[in-house]
């Protein structure tokens, strides 16, 4: 494991003649911990960005998220030439392009930002080891969390895995060093001189590395720093009413936010001194205090992805991975049902197209689609983690496999298993008026807002007058909830625990 230990870093009074900053999930070119602490310890800084070609192998051509990338490196590298310098931009395998670089530009350190991810941070060892044979160290930094690893503790030592015994203490450390602290920006500017040209400053093409152009693929969101900004601005003027609307998919309530997370077009500090910002000055602080709780469950998730690293691939609760989930053929045609977004179940189907047509989905769907492929298919939660990962455009391991395993009850702090959410309530209650479904299940538009939610429910009449065959206009339901329910309760027994005896069933 890298460490960030402060012995790790140079002195501040040691001047390192040349460092290299490696640009990873941190597009942007301020309040950013690596570049600041290249540029303060050093005479000459030099910035990289390289498409690690083994990623990219393994995606489709028409990858949204390679195109958020590509265009947001296009304006990282802009912006660096602004204040000074540029952006040196590979493809290749940064195991080798990172140590070549390095040795070519002379430099005696990389700066990069912690990843936290089990394959980043063994790239990041062997970068390191491949450094150190010509005397060039890799120091990394936090910087995507405000709190990370150890930082929040119980008073016992232990780390947490109940969430909101975790937020009260990430947000007790957070205000005692004053409420700023933790979230002062790194004043990236301040040494901004210091940064140097490279003289070749070309960037692959998409087409180059086997990607095309998706901008017209109804992403929807605008990438780089200044999409990040954009979208932020726009969620400030409605952040005091996110908890009343955060949960209605047809409603512009969340911030859009999640794939600048990810990729770091935006800064955590930033966001959350806007949260707090509003919690303190808004009359109506509740739907700030809701969102920041939102990016307090970020930070867990990270932690838990840093401690139990084995939850990829295995549930956070052990004997959650004696569960028998269905196989063979009948499963993987449902399976296949879902991800198409056939299933008869409107809302199951609407939230399935809004992900396979813009790579974005509600959170609310999110958990809603999640419970209906473990819950009603009787579909292990790894085949869904894995679609999810294959088609979202904030695809985050850590959230991602957080989600994926509170829906199948066998995360730390997650629903029991007994909770099944019933598609068609779920459906009347979140999009009531049928908007959403409206939007993307147009072949239902005809029937009414309280018909459209189960069409199978309907008479032959009224689905004809309606225009709707069940069958070939919209499928059947592949399953009965009522009985998936009691085969999915008979599933879980294996973890039923003597105190759960009298849970409902
Ligand atoms: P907002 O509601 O505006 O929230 C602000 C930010 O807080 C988000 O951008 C995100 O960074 C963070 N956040 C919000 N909810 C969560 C959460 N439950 N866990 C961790 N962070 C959260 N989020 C991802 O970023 N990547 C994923 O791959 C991902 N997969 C998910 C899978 C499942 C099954 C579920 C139930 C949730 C998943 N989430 C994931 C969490 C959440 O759905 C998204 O972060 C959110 O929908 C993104 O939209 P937003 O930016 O408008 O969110």
């Amino acid at each position: 494991m890298i460490s960030s230990s402060p012995t790790t870093h140079p002195a501040s009074t040691d001047i390192l003649p040349v460092s290299l900053v490696w640009f990873r999930r941190d597009l942007r070119s301020f309040d950013h911990a690596a570049l600041y602490a290249a540029l303060k310890h050093s005479a000459a800084v030099y910035c990289v960005f390289i498409f690690d070609a083994t990623i990219l192998q393994g995606l489709p051509a028409n990858d949204r998220r390679v195109w958020f990338i590509y265009e947001s490196i296009k304006e990282l590298a802009q912006e660096l030439k602004k204040m000074g310098g540029s952006l040196i931009v590979l493809h290749g395998d940064p195991e080798d392009e990172i140590p070549r670089l390095a040795a070519e530009l002379h430099a005696s350190v990389v700066f990069a930002n912690h990843d936290y991810e089990p394959q980043a941070i063994a790239r990041d060892n062997i970068v390191k080891t491949r450094l150190a044979s010509f005397n060039c160290a890799l120091h990394t930094r936090k910087d995507q969390v405000i709190f990370e690893k150890d930082e929040v503790l119980s008073l016992a030592g232990t780390t947490f895995s109940v969430f909101t015994a975790y937020k009260n203490a990430w947000l007790k450390k957070f205000y005692a060093e004053g409420s700023d602290f933790y979230s002062k920006p790194y004043p990236v500017e301040t040494y901004a001189d210091r940064l140097r040209a490279f003289p070749d400053e070309s960037i692959p093409s998409l087409q180059a590395m086997g990607f095309s152009d998706t901008s017209d693929s109804h992403m929807n969101i605008p990438a780089g720093m200044s999409g990040g900004a954009k979208l932020l601005e726009d969620f400030l003027h409605r952040i005091h009413r996110y908890d009343l609307a955060r949960d209605y998919p047809a409603v512009k309530g969340p911030s859009y936010l999640s794939v600048h997370l990810r990729f770091g077009t935006v800064s955590v500090r930033h966001l959350v001194r806007e949260a707090m910002a509003c919690v303190r000055t808004v009359a109506d602080q509740s739907g700030a205090q809701t969102w920041l709780n939102e990016l307090i469950w970020r930070d867990f998730y990270f932690m838990i992805l840093n401690h139990h690293p084995r939850v990829v691939g295995h549930a956070f609760k052990p004997d959650y991975d004696a569960i028998q989930w269905e196989s063979g053929a009948r499963a993987e045609s449902l399976f296949a049902a879902w991800c198409e977004g056939r299933t008869g179940y409107p809302l199951v189907d609407a939230a399935m197209l809004q992900l396979n047509q813009t790579g974005y989905m509600h959170n609310r769907l999110r958990m809603v689609t999640a419970c209906f492929l473990i819950k009603d298919l009787g579909i292990d939660w790894r085949w869904g983690e894995r679609y999810f990962a294959q088609h979202l455009n904030d695809f985050d391991l850590s959230a991602n496999n957080g989600g994926w395993q509170w829906a199948a009850s066998s995360g730390c702090d997650a629903q029991p298993y007994f909770r099944i959410f019933n598609p068609v309530t779920q459906s009347e209650k979140f999009d009531a008026e049928a908007k959403f479904i409206r939007k993307y299940l147009p072949q239902l538009s005809k029937l009414s807002n309280k018909q459209i939610h189960a069409p199978w429910t309907q008479t032959t009449e009224v689905l004809e007058l309606a225009g709707v065959r069940l069958g070939k206009d919209y499928p059947a339901p592949v399953i009965a909830h009522d009985q998936a329910r009691k085969a999915t309760l008979a599933r879980y027994a294996v973890v039923k625990k003597p105190d759960e005896k009298n849970a409902p069933d």
